[in-house]
């Protein structure tokens, strides 16, 4: 069985895609959320994409 326990993606909401997650992200904006950015889950546990702030925009 593989966790994740105390990881950053814990809790978070998990994406199979680069594009489910900016849609996510999107709609997040939508609703007044601030900076945000989909980006590629660091746990090799969960490969997945996630929703969060980043503290410089990669653009
Ligand atoms: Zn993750």
């Amino acid at each position: 069985m593989i966790r994740t326990k105390g990881r950053a993606c814990a809790g978070k909401r998990r994406h199979d895609t680069e594009e489910q997650a900016e849609d996510h992200r999107d709609r997040l904006i939508a609703n007044g959320a601030v900076r945000l950015a989909a980006y590629r889950c660091r746990n090799r546990a969960c490969r997945g994409w996630h929703v969060g702030h980043l503290p410089k925009p990669r653009i």
